[in-house]
């Protein structure tokens, strides 16, 4: 029997999740501000906390389902929680599978607060121990799992290392002692690393980033089994409030709808900029899952078969000052956080940062991670050409 050809990505990122039950027939999803829905009159049971009917705007509201709809049609998953930012969809994960005194095994390399939750409130508010691993090195995560280990939480590619794990065999281990593995592929986007087919019990992404894409949103999501995401949103969502609201639930799912042409760009883009570079005398190093001098080049091969991403880490000849003269010297590229927006943005993290022990020797010294936006390839390599001559590299 031959299985129904699946539609790509491009048709699947503009359709999937769209309603056309409007009552207008309109064709685009309109936004449902409405904090309350009519309920039964008639002696029907109402489930207060319930997440399937509208009752509140809290236990889920229409312009949610459509953006988690796309989000399952795209990633290949049964079933999507999306919560108000990144950071909430990972607190979401941590709380509804950990109680007090389990065990968890996490990458050093991870964004700010998912490092703060583990190395300080989670462990002194509710007594979780926690194990840091370099999880490119899948010795060292066998060798931190305990029978106690309850999670796995991985970032693949790593903020800001781009460092790669290798997720079917961290699933392997992680299973074997009855743990999720959980990974943060925001870097990544779901276009170009399925963590679920890997393996991977859950999958989290700050939609922030690539999958809204265009810089003026704040959403979070969790993908996984159905029996999973049910939990953290009977639990988490409902119980812990992080809520994502209609209108931003429409404009995610308007940037999403763009997300692979979009991403063909930044990969391009990326390419170019990091092989412009790794050629370049005024650079110390560079690393980007798509050069051959990456340490992790073959695992990101295999395990992102379809691009690299945007994301890119590297660092500049010079002292101090010469690092500040660069970033001043910017004109197109601007200093700031967040990533995977329509424009470039690049942050440089000072050798004396607490988060600099977590990364590799190369870092140490201090680093930019720069998230490569949309522009035209060439002006942004003018725009660094530019200022390594004003800051005298070149
Ligand atoms: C930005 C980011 C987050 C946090 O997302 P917010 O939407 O800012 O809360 C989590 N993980 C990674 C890898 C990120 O880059």
């Amino acid at each position: 029997m031959s299985t129904p050809k699946q539609p790509g990505p491009l048709t699947t990122c503009i359709h999937a999740g769209n309603r056309k039950n409007d009552v207008y027939g309109a064709i685009a999803t309109p936004i449902y501000l409405t904090s309350n829905y009519r309920l039964p009159t008639d002696g029907t049971p109402v489930d207060w906390s319930g997440i399937e009917t509208n009752i509140y705007m809290r236990n889920g509201n229409p312009n949610q389902f459509v953006l988690q709809d796309k989000l399952c049609a795209i990633e290949g998953a049964e079933d999507c929680v999306t919560l108000a930012s990144g950071v909430a969809a990972l607190s979401a994960t941590f709380v509804t599978f950990l109680k007090t005194g389990d065990h968890v095994v996490c990458s050093k390399v991870c964004y700010s607060a998912t490092s703060i939750l583990f190395h300080e409130l989670l462990p002194e508010k509710y007594q979780i121990s926690v194990t840091f691993v370099d999880a490119s090195n899948t010795e060292e995560v066998a060798r931190a799992i305990t029978p106690n280990t309850k999670l796995v939480h991985i970032e693949t590619p790593g903020n800001p290392t781009t460092e790669i794990a290798d997720i079917p065999a961290i699933a392997a281990l992680a299973h074997k002692v009855g743990a999720l593995l959980s990974v943060d592929s925001t870097f990544a986007s779901p276009l170009l690393l399925k963590p679920l087919q890997l393996g991977a019990d859950l999958v989290i992404h700050s939609m922030t980033k690539y999958i809204n894409g265009h810089g003026d949103a704040l959403g979070g999501c969790v993908m996984g089994k159905k029996e999973l995401i049910r939990k953290i949103k009977e639990q988490a969502m409902v119980n812990f409030g992080g809520i994502l609201n209609p209108m931003t639930a429409y404009l995610i799912a308007r940037g999403l709808a763009t997300l692979p042409l979009r991403m063909k760009q930044y990969c391009e883009n990326a390419m170019a900029v990091a092989t412009y570079l790794s050629e370049s005398p005024a650079v110390r190093f560079v690393y980007y899952p798509g050069l051959k001098s990456h340490p992790q080049y073959e695992r990101a091969k295999t395990l992102m078969p379809n691009g690299y991403s945007g994301m890119l880490s590297f660092d500049i000849k010079g002292d101090e000052a010469t690092h500040t003269k660069f970033l001043s010297a910017l004109q197109l590229i601007s200093h700031a956080v967040s990533l995977g927006d329509l424009e470039s943005l690049i942050v440089y993290t000072q050798s004396d940062s607490p988060k600099m022990q977590y990364y590799p020797e190369i870092f140490r010294s201090g680093f930019f991670r720069f998230s490569i936006g949309l522009e035209n390839a060439e002006d942004i390599i003018a725009d660094l050409e530019q200022a390594f001559v004003s800051c005298g590299l070149l």
